[in-house]
C-alpha cells in the first residue's frame, strides 16, 4: 500500500518568476549607439558586476608560488604543478603544461575546468587515471593538453571546490567524489557571506594572470582563456572583467538566462549570482569582452541551450554582435556550431585561435 497520495495538480513558482523576469529583468543592458557610450557602459557595468559577484570582498596577498612537481611527458611537454596562494590561506593547485619542442610558442592560455572531470586532471590530460580518462572521452575534456600539443603553455587550475580543492563533503577517494566538486556546497557558504562561486573563480583566475605576468615568460599580448561548460562560464566572466585576457574561447556556455537557467533550474548552484537577472542577460555580460577577439562554440542539441535550442544562443550572440559592430569588428564573435549534445569539439579550434591571433597582430 502506498504511503503517499497522488497529486494531480501542482502549484509551483515558475510562472510567477517568469512574469517577474519579463517585468524586472535586464534593466541595465547597453542602450546607447556610439563607441564612447559603450565604453562608459562597459566601465559602469564592470563596477556593478564586481559588487554582485562579491569581488570587492576578495583579499589580496602574496602569491607565494611553490613548484611542487615537475614531470617530463611525451611529446616534449613538461608538466609543472604549482600551488598559488590566491587569498590569505586559500590555495590553488595549477598544472602548467609547457611545450619544449620545436613547435613551442611563447604564448599561453588559461584553461579552467568544468564539472565532472576532477578539475585540472581531465583538462591537463591525465589519461593515466581511468576515471579521468572516461571523463575526457565523454567531453573531449583534455583541452589544456590540446593547447599544449598546439605549442601553447596551458595553465590548468583546480577551481574552487574541484580536484584537490574539494571541500569537506567530498574528501574521500570514491570515484564519484574524485570526479565531482563541492561548488554546490561552496555556493551555500559563499552567498550568505555576500560572495559567489563565480566571483571566487574569477578572482582566482585573475591571480593566475598575476602569476603569468610575474614569471614573464610568455607574450601576454596574446594571452588567451579557453574553457568548456563550467570552464566556459569562468572564461566568460574572467574575459568580461579582466582586459588582460586578449582572446577567448567559450564552449558550451553562452545562452539566455531565461530559458537556460531560470526555466532549467536544475543546474549547479555555482551558476547563480544573486540579483543578476534584474540587471543583465548573458549576452550583455559577454559584450563586455568587446572589442577583443572571441570564439563561441555551441552544440546544436546541447540540452543546456533550453527548449528553443540554438535560437537561445543566437539571440545572445546578436547582443554581442551589436557591441562589436560599434568597433567595426563585425567578424566577432566567431561562432563554431557542432552537432550533438553538450561536448567540447577541438576540431576547428586551433585554426580559429590562429585566426584571432592574426587579427591581434594586424591591429598592433
Ligand atoms: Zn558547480
Amino acid at each position: 500500500m502506498s504511503r503517499t497520495i497522488p497529486i494531480d495538480r501542482f502549484y509551483g513558482s515558475l510562472p510567477n518568476l517568469l512574469r517577474k523576469y519579463e517585468k524586472y529583468g535586464r534593466q541595465d543592458y547597453f542602450k546607447g549607439t556610439t563607441r564612447e557610450q559603450f565604453l562608459k557602459w562597459q566601465k559602469e557595468t564592470r563596477t556593478l558586476l564586481t559588487g554582485l559577484l562579491g569581488l570587492d570582498k576578495m583579499e589580496s596577498c602574496p602569491l607565494d608560488p611553490q613548484v611542487v612537481e615537475r614531470v617530463e611527458l611525451e611529446d616534449g611537454i613538461v608538466r609543472e604543478k604549482v600551488i598559488l596562494q590566491v587569498e590569505p590561506e586559500c590555495y590553488m593547485p595549477v598544472y602548467i603544461l609547457i611545450p619544449t619542442g620545436s613547435g613551442a610558442k611563447n604564448r599561453c592560455f588559461l584553461a579552467p575546468p568544468g564539472h565532472q572531470g576532477a578539475g585540472k586532471y581531465s583538462v591537463a590530460g591525465r589519461w593515466d587515471i581511468p576515471a579521468v580518462a572516461d571523463a575526457i572521452r565523454r567531453y573531449n575534456y583534455d583541452y589544456g593538453m590540446m593547447l599544449a600539443k598546439a605549442g601553447y603553455t596551458a595553465f590548468c587550475p583546480d577551481c574552487r571546490g574541484f580536484g584537490e580543492r574539494r571541500d569537506e563533503g567530498l574528501r574521500n577517494d570514491s570515484e564519484s567524489s574524485f570526479l565531482n566538486s563541492t561548488c554546490y556546497n561552496l555556493a551555500h557558504m559563499a552567498e550568505a557571506m555576500g560572495e559567489t562561486v563565480i566571483g571566487m573563480c574569477t578572482w582566482d583566475l585573475m591571480r593566475l594572470i598575476d602569476y603569468i605576468y610575474d614569471r614573464g615568460q610568455w607574450d601576454t599580448r596574446y594571452l588567451g582563456c579557453l574553457g568548456f561548460s563550467g570552464g566556459g562560464m569562468q572564461t566568460l566572466w574572467l574575459s568580461a572583467l579582466d582586459e588582460r585576457v586578449k582572446l577567448c574561447v567559450i564552449s558550451g556556455y553562452l545562452y539566455g538566462y531565461r530559458d537556460s537557467l531560470l526555466k532549467l533550474h536544475g543546474n549547479c548552484s555555482c551558476n547563480y549570482v544573486p540579483g543578476l537577472y534584474e540587471h543583465l542577460d548573458m549576452g550583455d555580460i559577454a559584450s563586455l569582452i568587446a572589442p577583443r577577439p572571441v570564439l563561441i562554440q555551441s552544440c546544436r542539441d546541447d540540452h543546456l541551450n533550453g527548449e528553443r535550442g540554438l535560437i537561445n544562443v543566437v539571440e545572445q550572440l546578436e547582443i554581442m554582435r551589436r557591441a562589436y559592430q560599434l568597433f567595426d569588428r563585425e567578424q566577432f564573435p566567431l561562432h563554431d556550431v557542432r552537432e550533438g549534445d553538450h561536448c567540447f569539439h577541438p576540431d576547428a579550434v586551433p585554426q580559429m585561435i590562429a585566426q584571432m591571433e592574426q587579427f591581434i597582430s594586424e591591429q598592433s
